[in-house]
């Protein structure tokens, strides 16, 4: 059996395959408040022992996708804004607590959630049998995977396509990162769900409450001034990004998805007329804009496959 993750801010999610990559189990958690490092690790072993339950097969391998920048071999979390983690040993951490659990040990490693994402596309959905592409998340953040001649790619370190961290402006916005100037802190949702809770603040907005959601906000972008002029500035900062990385990589399919790009039509609208016009002629001629297709359950998928096959596409 294989097992694998999706942990987001809020939710968890798993799914536990056969052999034959069949789901034979899946389920989620909401972890708002289990974030601590020991506490998401209780919930892991939790959900394990829930997937492994009543099944005759040893558990393989846990594969764990969540938004972070992790090191090469998957074992530490080096920075994680979403859980408020640097430099923790969570892979290691549970590959430790889950030898104690079960007599033959699964293998476990992370993975960022983005690439885990592709990779579950890639099995069985949008980008099946694509060898090259560059997948953009925009959800709490901006988060990128890269496919390159058919293998995923990791970097030296282990973090290529982090695109969301490209900068837009030196000095500019400070990023959940640490750093200044990232386009996720101009088009990530959270930087645009503060921007928004700013003008509500200020009255400048008729029609949202103050707890309107960033899909209500999207709806009101084409006719309020004040969203339009930041949905502009957001997608015009992604676009270039996103544009130039299309003209270094050629890839045949630009995959753009995460809960901004689901729920909100009018920025998604902006950012996929405004990328190709700046890509590179020659390679804007043959590229296709694709969303994903499988939802909340490419994740657990792509952890689960990455998990098993290792990062280079060998078994181990
Ligand atoms: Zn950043």
């Amino acid at each position: 059996m294989h097992l694998g993750f999706d942990i987001g801010g809020t939710t968890a999610r798993w799914a536990a395959f056969d052999d034959a990559w069949n789901r034979v189990a899946e389920g989620s958690e909401r972890i708002r408040d289990r974030r601590a490092p020991d506490d998401l690790q209780a919930a892991v072993v939790e959900m394990t022992r829930e997937a492994v339950e009543g099944s005759d097969t040893d558990l393989e391998s846990v594969g764990i996708g969540l938004a972070a920048h992790l090191n090469r071999s998957g074992t530490v979390v080096r920075n994680s804004p979403n859980l408020g983690w640097r430099d923790e040993p969570f892979g290691a951490a549970l590959d430790e607590v889950l030898s104690n659990v079960f007599e033959t040990p699964p293998s476990v490693r992370l993975f960022n959630d983005v690439t885990a994402g592709l990779a579950g596309e890639r099995q069985v959905g949008a980008v099946q049998g694509v060898d090259d592409i560059l997948a953009v998340y925009v959800g709490t953040g901006v988060g990128g995977a890269v496919v390159s001649g058919g293998d995923l790619q990791f970097g030296a370190g282990g973090n290529a396509g982090e695109i969301g961290h490209s900068k837009v402006e030196a000095g500019g916005r400070i990023c959940g990162c640490g750093e200044r100037g990232c386009v996720e802190a101009y088009a990530g949702g959270i930087h645009l769900e503060r921007r928004v809770g700013g003008l509500v603040e200020s009255d400048e907005v008729d029609g949202l409450e103050s707890n309107a959601s960033l899909s209500e906000a999207d709806g009101l972008a084409d006719e309020v001034e004040a969203l339009d002029g930041i949905w502009r500035r957001a997608t015009d900062a992604l676009a270039i990004v996103v544009a130039n990385a299309c003209t270094l990589l050629d890839p045949a399919v630009l995959l753009l998805g995460g809960g901004v790009i689901e729920h909100c039509p009018t920025f998604r609208g902006r950012l996929a007329r405004k990328i190709p016009s700046q890509v590179l002629e020659v390679v804007r001629e043959d590229l296709e804009i694709r969303r994903p297709t499988l939802g909340d359950r490419a994740g657990p998928l792509g952890a689960a496959l990455l998990a098993h096959h290792g990062v280079d596409g060998h078994s181990d």
